[in-house]
């Protein structure tokens, strides 16, 4: 956080789910429900942490969601903790409601940073592969709209129907594309979520996860552009996520965890990189 290393807080809420729900990699409406989850956020409270990131399944600032009363209640709580930074996430349509969050955190000297899952700047890829129900014109419209508050986009690392060298390359190029209008940009690898079309695909033989060293190569291809750059994959080394050798899958996430701490180049080799690089020449 800006340019100190910091303790973050990281807490899932449970709300009703995204109210769009459609994305072909996305089941985490799956996951949803509606407990009464505040007697237990308050009583994470009493950790030390100076950032504080909400994760909902969707939209932190759509009021189908999370009802406006229940993310007044989660406001104040953090208000009273006194953190520096609140980190939330919504899909662009709902990213004017962020500047009365903004507003309201300020009287507290509290930094707002609003996420937004991009994917991918292609057009083509959003609607027809990804169907992610806007264009990238909606994500740099949002981003204007947040204009003066801590933006992050959300790039996705090899979404359906591209073959790894195809991913990396929308990988890199969204990154470009979104350089000047967001403060940190970060790679998320698909991971397989259950029920989802990309589940089907994988379950056919039509889709693999990325590799872990495309990942890599996206991060020392993007490392110089001005925002922070972060990786966080998951499901790492298992079926359904980002996947290398056994030998070097547990060493390349932590240079990967590093690298998101200070963007420098990742250097690694293992005998593994070679069946990648012809994976990434044939096509
Ligand atoms: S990826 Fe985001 S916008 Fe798409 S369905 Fe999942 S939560 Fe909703
Ligand atoms: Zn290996």
């Amino acid at each position: 956080m800006d340019d100190q290393v910091v303790t973050a807080l990281n807490v899932v809420i449970p709300t009703k789910g995204c109210s769009w729900n459609k994305c072909h990699m996305c089941s985490y409406a799956l996951d949803s429900e509606t407990a009464d989850f505040l007697p237990e956020f308050i009583a994470l409270m009493d950790q030390d942490f100076q950032k504080i990131k909400i994760f909902t399944s969707g939209s932190f600032l759509d009021s189908e969601e999370l009802p406006s009363p229940i993310r007044n209640k989660i406001l104040d709580i953090i208000k009273k903790k006194k953190v520096k930074e609140l980190s939330i996430e919504t899909r662009p349509e709902f990213a004017e409601e962020a500047c009365l969050v903004r507003d309201y955190l300020k009287e507290d000297n509290i930094t707002l940073e609003v996420a937004m899952g991009l994917e991918s700047s292609n057009d083509r890829i959003l609607q027809y592969y990804i169907n992610k129900g806007f264009t990238f014109k909606d994500f740099v419209r949002a981003a204007t709209a947040l204009e003066g508050m801590k933006k992050k986009a959300y790039l996705l690392v090899k979404p359906p129907f591209l073959t790894e060298y195809e991913a990396i390359e929308d990988a890199v190029r969204s990154a470009e594309d979104v350089a000047e209008m967001v403060d940190v940009i970060s790679f998320n690898p698909v991971a397989i979520h259950r029920k989802t079309l990309v589940e089907y695909l994988w379950r056919t033989g039509n889709y693999k996860p990325p590799w872990m060293w495309s990942v890599v190569e996206v991060l020392n291809r993007t490392r110089h552009l001005s925002p922070q750059i972060v990786c966080h994959p998951v499901a790492v080394g298992k079926r359904r996520g980002i996947r290398n050798c056994r030998k070097c899958t547990g060493t390349l996430a932590r240079k990967v965890q590093d690298y998101s701490l200070d963007n420098e180049e990742i250097t690694h080799e293992c005998s593994c990189k070679d069946e990648w690089l012809r994976e990434v020449q044939t096509v």
